[in-house]
């Protein structure tokens, strides 16, 4: 008797060779004790408001105990969409029936998706962009194309060039402190491009994540508080940078009847976020000074680009180019010419030192040279000496 032939799960053509990837590898590497990892985009687990987070969840079990524990509604509790529209209201006056919560800006991405894309659809992306937005859109079937972009973001004349020949369903825009490269749109390049948008009646989908996360204290109003703009943009904000990742509160803020297609999106993939989750954000967002642990947790950050960029930009070659970030949390560097910082990243963490190569964030044409280094996990000392010991990985690089 032939032994029967071994069962073979199906799995969906969108998700075939995505089972792993070399990003997952380099993750694995990076944890290793012996390495200094600058690969992710970690918050200082020694910066979370321990007691502040504690008191709220106790709160919110003694006084809102069965409710917390009870299905919710698909658009968020009350209180939290209350919470997040006045903080979007500092820019762009929101109410809280324009808030629609998601477990993090991650979700949020996967909701604006499904919301939005059909198989075969363009999706304008910075280039480079967030890789794991790329991954939200790819698995509805999208085809992303990568837009050329400068030290002050995507580049108007070459975005509206690419709208009028591939009309997107949507532009997908990182405008502040943007993962990967830490770069921002300035008012006038946003004013342009906003302009482009509207001019070609074209929907934005604006992450912003990271802009709370300032070092020079200057936040900028989104995309979507331009004239014109907000009944055309999803913008997504996210308490993961802010006050935890690990409670994966964000939300989506939006106009119009999109904003019903979204809840049905919504209760299709999860029902509702956490309710206890949802409740102690609003609870901690209610009682506590978020702004003033941003400030706290944005100063220490701001020492650490310091430091990373103190070391870092003397041992880069000739030709390279370096950002320096006005916050958030990484720093790009494109070594140029000649090098591959995947193909180095072997003898870097041999020599006990891991980076993300930056390839991973282009949806077409990678510059192989580039990497991303997230400033925001060590502190200075630790941050001088294995910089140090990467300086000497991409000499010997470049003397091959
Ligand atoms: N968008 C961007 C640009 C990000 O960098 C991240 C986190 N790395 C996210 C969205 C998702 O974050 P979360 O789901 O934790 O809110």
């Amino acid at each position: 008797m032939t032994a029967p032939e071994p069962f073979r799960f199906p799995v969906a053509a969108r998700y075939a060779g995505m089972e792993s990837s070399p990003l997952k590898d380099i993750f694995a590497l990076a944890a290793r004790p012996d390495v200094v990892s600058f690969a992710g985009g970690i918050p200082d687990p020694a910066l979370f408001e321990l007691e502040d987070v504690r008191a709220a969840y106790d709160w919110v079990l003694t006084h809102q105990g069965a409710r917390s524990l009870q299905y919710g509604v698909s658009e968020g509790e009350p209180e939290l969409r209350e919470q997040a529209a006045r903080r979007v209201s500092r820019h762009l006056p929101t109410s809280a029936g324009q808030i629609r919560i998601t477990s993090g800006s991650q979700e949020g991405l996967f909701v604006a998706a499904q919301a939005m894309l059909e198989p075969g659809d363009v999706v304008l992306v910075e280039s480079p962009t967030y890789l794991a937005a790329v991954q939200a859109f790819a698995v509805h079937g999208a085809r992303m194309i990568g837009v050329e972009t400068d030290d002050h973001g995507v580049i108007p004349e070459a975005l509206e060039r690419s709208i009028r020949e591939h009309h997107p369903k949507f532009v997908y825009l990182i405008p502040t402190f943007q993962n990967p490269t830490g770069r921002t749109m300035g008012t006038d390049r946003r004013r342009e491009v906003a302009e482009v948008l509207l001019r070609t009646g074209t929907a934005l989908v604006e992450d912003d994540p990271y802009g709370e996360l300032s070092f020079t204290g200057t936040t900028f109003p989104p995309i979507a508080s331009l004239p014109g703009m907000s009944e055309r943009t999803l913008l997504m904000n996210s308490m993961s940078k802010l006050m935890s990742p690990g409670v994966r509160i964000g939300w989506i803020r939006a106009e119009g009847r999109v904003l019903d297609t979204l809840a049905v999106a919504k209760a299709a993939i999860s029902m509702q976020s956490s309710v206890v989750d949802q409740l102690t954000v609003a609870r901690y967002l209610e009682v506590c000074d978020l702004d003033a642990h941003v400030a706290r947790v944005s100063a220490v950050y701001r020492t650490r680009r310091d430091a990373l960029s103190a070391a870092l930009t003397p041992l880069l070659p000739p030709g390279a180019h370096v950002t320096l970030p006005d916050g958030g949390m990484f720093l790009w560097a494109a070594l140029g010419e000649g090098y591959d910082a995947q193909a180095m990243l072997a003898d870097a963490v041999a020599a006990g030192v891991a980076y993300l190569p930056g390839w991973s964030f282009y949806a077409d044409n990678p510059d192989r040279s580039t990497m991303r280094l997230s400033f925001v996990t060590h502190a200075p000392e630790v941050i001088g000496s294995a910089v140090a010991r990467l300086g000497e990985v991409i000499a010997a690089h470049g003397a091959r």
